[in-house]
């Protein structure tokens, strides 16, 4: 067993992205910018945003965490949207989700304009991902994507299962790992909680995803041996032997899992950090303004 070790790979890829910034800076051009919308005062939302935003100041990148009250509007967010979307510094912006239940989300992540979309949460890059098409990718399935291939991990032909239809990681993991390009052209099924017989579907799995937000559901009996297997899911569990309190668990019953697989991502240290090595991507794509 070989861990796909996203830590590692995302630290490559930032001091890559800072290599970059050092360049464009010397020739003049335009210091690339994130901005982070964050409604509420979530702990696990909190933690994400602000370890995003540490990242992007870290590979010398200019960043604005916009903080508001979990009373503000809908209208007053919007707002906020549309600022970002003229601003001429912002070069891509996310807005944090979950935000409070008397904020449609869709609303505000269709008013985000498609090129500064860096989470590629807006329709139009939905579409265009689908289609294969110049998009900004889901950053969650593109850290992914980019863990395979650093480990050059074979896809084509294999059958790849993946556990959660989300819109942010499942329904666009399971659309890119069918396209035809690397990695890619998998046999893909997308299993859900109405599925049937989820284990016998797991147990074909060569490549396993497991993207459900339960914690150590994927058990060693559902996988098949020398399987691949990516656990996106993160839950805090309470651990009083734990300083802040909690500690991070997976999808994946990884102590048991671990020894039948041929690789895994690891909780913490996997998909979490790709993430946002896969965003701060996005963000250089948006300053260079090459999906336009
Ligand atoms: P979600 O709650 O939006 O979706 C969960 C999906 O799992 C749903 O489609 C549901 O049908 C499916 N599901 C639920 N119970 C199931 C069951 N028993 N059997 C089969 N399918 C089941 O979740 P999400 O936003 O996609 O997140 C999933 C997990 O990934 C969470 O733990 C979340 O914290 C984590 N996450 C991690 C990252 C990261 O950067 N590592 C990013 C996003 C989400």
């Amino acid at each position: 067993m070989q861990l796909l070790d996203g830590k590692l790979l995302s630290q490559k890829i930032q001091q890559q992205i800072a290599d970059e910034i050092i360049l464009r800076k010397n020739a003049g051009k335009k210091t690339p910018h994130l901005a982070a919308i964050l409604v509420g005062d979530d702990g696990a939302s909190q933690t994400y945003v602000n370890s995003k935003v540490k990242s992007c100041d870290k590979a010398g990148m200019e960043s604005s965490l916009l903080k508001f009250e979990s009373s503000i509007s809908e209208s007053e967010l919007l707002n906020e949207v549309y600022k970002l979307n003229e601003s001429k510094e912002v070069d891509g912006f996310i807005v944090q989700l979950p935000l409070p239940k008397h904020i449609n989300a869709e609303k505000i992540v269709n008013a985000i304009s498609p090129l500064k979309d860096i989470d590629g949460f807006h329709p139009v890059n939905v579409g265009n991902m689908v289609k294969n098409l110049p998009c900004f990718v889901s950053a969650t399935p593109y850290g992914i994507l980019l863990l395979l291939e650093e480990y050059k991990i074979q896809t084509e032909g294999k059958h790849c299962v993946v556990i959660g239809r989300s819109d942010i990681v499942g329904k666009p993991m399971s659309i890119l790992m069918s396209r035809n390009a690397y990695p890619g052209n998998c046999t893909v099924t997308l299993a859900h909680s109405k599925t049937k017989n989820l284990s016998e579907i797991c147990l074909q799995a060569d490549i396993l995803v497991a993207a459900l937000g339960k914690p150590e559901f994927v058990k060693k009996e559902m996988v098949k041996s020398d399987a691949v297997v990516i656990d996106v899911g993160i839950t805090r569990l309470n651990d009083a032997s734990k300083k802040n309190g909690f500690r991070l668990v997976g999808d994946v019953d990884f102590e048991n899992v671990a020894g039948k697989c041929s690789y895994i991502t690891p909780v913490p240290g996997g998909v979490g950090p790709m993430t946002i090595a896969a965003l701060m991507k996005n963000t250089m794509r948006a300053v260079e303004q090459s999906i336009k």
